[in-house]
């Protein structure tokens, strides 16, 4: 693990050169420096360039939770990301160890469509529904602490993008249906790709009272039931974008993020999470040219890695995600320099029983592999 290099390991970004933000940019390196290994920075693939420029590792929110936690020598987890990550960091952390999120206001739309109260009513709701059926609940890694704690509470797991066929597999071997909550597109593709039809899995609607808009009979028969929740960036892209990409290149690669809608992962080559989609870029021959769904910043990234490859964003007009975007080089600064000066702000906390609960359901995922 490369933990605290230290020193600016590239140039300044772009991004980053605009009046005042070279004062900035020196700064907060000088505070990372004072801080040395205390503290160690995670910064999560969707960050703007001149904060994951200070990023010790970069990775998926799991993969950077579970790093932080590996950096024992480091008391303080600077985490570049959004709050749910933050908190899972928070879930997995050594003892000795605090996490700070730069920006306590970057959330995550996802995240945000199930909250814990709405998620246990439709539990009460759905158990009562369903007498002698037993439901697994399982919740992608995009959701609240709260919520890792119920499904670790019921019995059920934490997934990824990456994990998520293995995850509804385990759950339904488990038990007789699976309830996944936030994503609805992430849940609908995942189905597809145990066999089901795009149209098996039942959409349960918060916003609608009586059962979330379902009747009960098609309850008992369901496998799948998915929470009508989203992402705004990834349900930005259309079939409409692949097609023209396609008229405009015949030979371009189409990948796409699990979280697009059902339509585009069919109308695409491949889907696959974030380090699939970094490592099938890395996997292309040099020539080759490929469109990407997935947040900007990332792909933008990846066009510059690999300068042999045409690599753009199916949508290139597609603002990045602005929750990510909120942890910028003024907060990052403010953020190190309060660390170095033994001031440790913006602390992001879990309290211990949800910290309990949560990592049964993260550890009942970690299993699975
Ligand atoms: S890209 Fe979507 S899922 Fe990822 S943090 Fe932004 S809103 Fe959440």
């Amino acid at each position: 693990m490369t933990t605290t290099a230290i020193a600016p390991a590239c140039a300044m970004p772009a991004s980053a050169t605009a009046e005042g933000q070279e004062q900035l940019w020196e700064r907060a390196w000088a505070a990372r420096r004072e801080l040395g290994p205390r503290a160690v920075v995670l910064g999560h693939h969707y960050q703007r360039d001149e904060v994951i420029a200070f990023a010790d590792v970069t990775g998926d929110s799991f993969l950077l939770a579970r790093r932080g936690a590996a950096a024992t020598e480091a008391e303080l987890v600077v985490f570049l990301g959004v709050y749910f990550m933050a908190e899972a960091a928070d879930v997995l952390r050594a003892p000795h160890q605090t996490v700070v999120l730069p920006d306590l206001g970057a959330g995550c739309h996802l995240a945000e469509c199930a909250d814990i109260f709405t998620v246990r009513d439709a539990w009460a709701q759905m158990t009562a529904a369903l007498p002698g059926k037993r439901v697994i609940p399982l919740t992608y890694m995009n959701s609240g602490a709260d919520l890792k704690a119920f499904v670790g509470e019921q019995g059920g797991a934490v997934c990824t993008s990456g994990n998520a066929e293995k995850a509804f597999r385990w759950a339904l071997s488990e038990g007789d249906a699976v309830f996944f909550f936030p994503d609805e597109h992430l849940g609908r593709n995942t189905a597809c790709r145990l066999g089901m039809a795009p149209g098996d899995p039942l959409v349960w609607n918060p916003r609608l009272a009586e059962l979330g808009g379902l009747s009960g009979d098609a309850l008992a028969r369901a496998q799948v039931i998915l929470w009508k929740g989203f992402c705004n960036v990834h349900t930005g892209f259309t079939v409409r974008q692949i097609e023209e990409a396609r008229a405009a290149d015949p030979d371009v690669r189409v990948i796409v993020h699990p979280e697009c809608p059902r339509p585009v992962v069919e109308a695409a080559d491949e889907d696959g999470s974030t380090e699939y989609i970094i490592r099938r870029c890395e996997e292309l021959p040099a020539g080759a040219s490929a469109v990407i769904g997935t947040d900007w910043n990332l792909v933008n990234r990846l066009r510059l890695r690999h300068p042999d490859k045409r690599i753009s964003c199916l949508r290139e007009d597609i603002c990045p995600c602005v929750t990510m975007n909120r942890i910028d080089l003024p907060k990052l600064t403010w953020c190190l320099e309060s660390l170095a000066a033994g001031e440790v702000v913006n602390v992001v906390a879990v309290d211990e029983e949800m910290r309990r609960l949560g990592r049964l359901a993260l550890d009942r995922m970690l299993a699975l592999a």
